[in-house]
């Protein structure tokens, strides 16, 4: 009775000390107090799972492996989960893509073997029946995109954490983890501000380094460093690209084949929509590459960028379409002559950027002018002097090394009991619902893995 009392009065002292700091009434922060300082200070209260990180991948894992019975944790250093979920798709979430698995995991180019279990555990059919399960209904675009019908992106992560916390799972925001300790047969989760967690099994779901605001600090890639984890260097993805001197093209889109190219080497290739922007170059097939681009730069290398206006047109087949247009309509201006290929302002950066007088009658063109702005318009070759950081990459490269993670359940060959699930792995996809797909079917595989492994 004495040390209720004790304890009663330490909690009041705590909720008065609280209230002369917050807007909360002494008495609801006594509450506060005597209901969660106990579970908060309960060092040795063992969960389960605990799971770092409540974005797609940390969300998943987390309703996954309470499914399957088991007491989950899910810690998340922000106010509230899934903040950067809430941004994707501008808002609407692009979860995925309509196409077969195989299709979906070639896109993710070298990691796709790796990936494969983890698909095949969360196909877009089973991720669909998880989502409508929860009330989220999917739709697909014309072009293959999938987005929520009915909810926005930021529902979407409402939804998908009260689907969580209806199986049990105890969520605790502005929670930081700073430490996993192994302890025998058990993890020690430290936290910035308040008491250890112990737990059987660990996932960490923190993302990657990019839009830091939402809480992608890269704090797991140096949790799992101390663990003896490799972590492949990492590199900004879907990031605009900086291009000086194209700012007389600002605001033209036009489809073009994007080519990154260093060391007179391409480093890879995509025909899709560009766009120039205030710096350079974006859009989603510049996005797309841009991460050959931002390894480049990281590594000293001068890339740059070449853009095609007529995808699958080579100089030579593009000089004898300028002879022809030019013999069939000599009055026509050089701008009106590209305006085939590229929208107006664009059409007049390429006469510039040939040293052409704009003003000059096309009928006045010399064979070698001609020749040249053939090559700009099937090759418009723009040095890459930067990126537009991690502040605004979409998504992170590199990562926790594949090669020290077992595909077929996710967890760590350096430590057991240790699962990773998400952008903080080796993996990326390009623009369109890959990623957010990827971070969902890892989640999902690695909560099925933790929960097999607290019933074996
Ligand atoms: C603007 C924008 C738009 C995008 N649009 C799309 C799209 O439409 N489709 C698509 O497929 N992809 C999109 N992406 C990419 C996609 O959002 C990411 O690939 C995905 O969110 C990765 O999920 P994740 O769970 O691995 O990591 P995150 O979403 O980054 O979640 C990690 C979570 O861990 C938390 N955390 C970090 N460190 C700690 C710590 N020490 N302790 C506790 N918690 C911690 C973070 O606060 C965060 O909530 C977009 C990205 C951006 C930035």
């Amino acid at each position: 009775m004495v040390t209720v009392a004790f304890a009663y009065r330490v909690c009041l002292a705590l909720g008065n000390a609280a209230h002369r700091k917050k807007s909360r009434s002494a008495e609801q922060w006594t509450a506060y107090a005597l209901l969660y300082l106990p579970v908060r200070t309960s060092a040795f209260s063992m969960h389960h799972v605990t799971v770092i990180g409540a974005g797609p991948a940390g969300l998943m894992a987390a309703l996954a492996a309470a499914q399957r019975g088991c007491q989950v944790v899910l810690l998340e250093s922000m106010d509230r989960p899934g903040r950067k979920l809430a941004l994707t798709g501008h808002g609407r979430g692009n979860v995925s893509h309509q196409m077969e698995t195989e299709a979906l995991l070639a896109a993710f180019g070298p990691a796709a073997a790796f990936l494969k279990p983890a698909f095949y555990s969360l196909p877009l059919a089973r991720l669909t029946a998880v989502l409508e399960t929860v009330g989220v209904r999917l739709t697909t675009e014309a072009d293959g995109r999938i987005f929520p019908a009915s909810v926005g992106a930021r529902e979407l992560a409402q939804i998908l954490t009260a689907a969580a916390c209806a199986h049990g799972v105890e969520l605790r925001c502005q929670t930081r983890v700073t430490e996993l300790c192994p302890e025998g047969d058990h993890w020690r989760v430290r936290c910035a501000h308040s008491a250890p967690i112990a737990s059987r099994a660990v996932i960490l779901t923190t993302g990657g380094m990019s839009y830091p605001a939402t809480g992608s600090r890269g704090d797991g890639f140096r949790l799992a460093e101390t663990l003896g984890h490799r972590i492949e260097p990492l590199h900004p993805g879907l990031v605009g690209l900086h291009c000086p001197g194209t700012q007389p093209a600002q605001g033209s889109s036009a489809l073009a084949e994007v080519t990154v190219l260093a060391a007179g080497r391409s480093l890879g290739r995509t025909t899709g929509p560009v766009l120039f922007t205030h710096s350079g170059v974006s859009g989603p097939a510049v996005l797309d590459m841009s991460k050959h681009a931002t390894k480049a730069l990281q590594a000293g290398n001068s890339p740059a960028v070449r853009l095609n206006l007529a995808p699958g047109m080579d100089a030579a087949a593009m000089d004898r379409r300028l002879h022809e247009a030019i013999r069939n309509s000599p009055r026509r201006s050089l701008v009106r002559l590209l305006e085939t290929w590229a929208p107006p302002k664009l059409a007049r950066f390429i006469v510039h950027f040939c040293r052409l007088d704009e003003k000059t009658p096309i009928a006045h063109l010399s064979a070698s002018a001609r020749r040249g702005l053939s090559q700009a318009v099937t090759g418009l070759t723009l040095p890459v002097t930067g990126h537009d950081g991690w502040k605004r990459a979409m998504i992170t490269c590199g990562g926790v090394a594949r090669s020290d993670i077992t595909a077929r359940t996710l967890m760590s060959r350096r430590v057991p009991g240790l699962f990773f699930a998400g952008e903080i792995l080796d993996m990326d996809g390009p623009t369109g619902g890959f990623n957010l797909h990827a971070a969902f079917a890892t989640g999902w595989h690695a909560g099925l893995h933790a929960a097999a492994m607290i019933r074996s």
